[in-house]
């Protein structure tokens, strides 16, 4: 029975989803189509980048399996029964999906090539030729430690964005489409590697701007697009609130420091320029409004777990340009019209820059 695996990468969910072992020949009934669709794994970008580094921990396990069907593949009648039982064993622990996706590749590839060679050999038991077939048998055993290989030595880990040597990468792949009972799904097939599903898996990863960070509360890796300090996990958030409650310092802090001193300055040109009480009654209103307006961003972004990005700047920078604003009109004013403003302002008639950043 011929065996593939299909697979698709999803940048809106941000997920990846396998369905394994899918047999060739009876894709079109509708038997087939409901086991497909029910046999569906998914990983979240962040599971599958665990997946890949917890893989690495395997490893040595299942090299040492390797070895042994590479061995075998030319040795005796029938399937060995010592790698059955190592085989048995190894599949009934290992829950690592990479580790367990080429175990079950290198137990088919053996199990079925010693069957196919022990028809070509006949009675010729224990007997090491130097058939095509035992070549090709073990060719693709050995394609399947150096793919394994791969996984352990390059950078698919840390760096989805690669800088070492340039490679031109061509996949054989094909695709399968299930669609019927609502369902209208595109899948990428691969049969003996999963280097195309991992190619497409960085490059989407890169395509989307997301890197790999650490989480500064349980060191786990985890893939983001923002500047963010710990990890989404709900232990890693509620000790990371818990303390900026105790009061430790975080970037925000600084930031908002800069921002109120820069606020402050703004006020001071009024003062010293000898403005009317109801200049600076204006002015305290506006400051109090657009601190609000910065602390409740800050409130998000520390909820959330993120650091400043681009997005907070443009917070920063708005409400610093409001008040400067608002303070070159009021520098500008004479006594009597700023009053008269005064009086418009209390009435509600009028709005500042500031209140409409704090209305959007
Ligand atoms: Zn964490």
């Amino acid at each position: 029975m011929k065996t593939f695996t299909l697979y698709r990468v999803n940048s809106h969910t941000k997920s990846v989803n396998f369905i394994l072992n899918a047999d060739d020949e009876s894709l079109n009934n509708a038997e087939m189509f409901s086991r497909l669709i029910a046999s569906m794994i998914t990983f979240s970008f962040d599971d599958m980048l665990i997946q890949l580094e917890q893989f690495r921990t395997r490893y040595e396990r299942l090299k040492t399996f390797s070895a042994k069907t590479i061995e075998y593949i030319t040795k005796g009648k029938d399937v060995n029964s010592v790698l059955t039982n190592e085989y048995l064993v190894l599949s009934e622990k290992e829950d690592n999906f990479f580790a367990k996706y080429y175990l079950e590749k290198l137990w088919e590839i053996y199990t079925v090539g010693r069957k196919n060679l022990n028809k070509i050999t006949g009675f010729v038991t224990n007997a090491m030729t130097n058939s095509g077939e035992e070549k090709a048998y073990r060719s693709q055993l050995n394609g399947i430690v150096a793919e394994m290989e791969q996984l352990i030595i390059t950078d698919w880990f840390y760096n989805h964005i690669p800088d070492t040597s340039q490679k031109i990468i061509q996949e054989d792949i094909g695709y399968v489409v299930l669609r019927g009972n609502g369902i209208n799904e595109m899948y990428r097939t691969t049969e003996l590697s999963l280097l195309p599903f991992l190619y497409e898996y960085s490059f989407c990863i890169s395509s989307i701007g997301m890197k790999v960070y650490e989480c500064c509360y349980c060191h786990k890796h985890y893939l983001s697009v923002g500047n963010n300090i710990c990890c989404g996990d709900e232990k890693c958030l509620s000790q990371k609130k818990k303390d900026i409650r105790k009061g430790k310092k975080d970037e925000f802090s600084d930031i908002k420091k800069g921002y109120c001193g820069y606020v402050r300055g703004l006020k001071h040109k009024l003062t010293e320029a000898k403005k009317s009480e109801y200049a600076i009654d204006l002015f305290t209103d506006a400051q109090n409004k657009a601190e609000k307006y910065v602390s409740n961003a800050i409130e998000e972004y520390r909820d959330s777990g993120k650091r400043p990005d681009a997005d907070f700047d443009d917070v920063i920078t708005s409400a610093k340009n409001a008040m400067r604003k608002l303070t070159n009109r009021l520098y500008k004013m004479s006594d009597s019209a700023t009053e008269e403003i005064y009086c418009k302002m209390v009435e509600g008639e009028i709005l500042f820059e500031v209140d409409m950043l704090v209305l959007k």
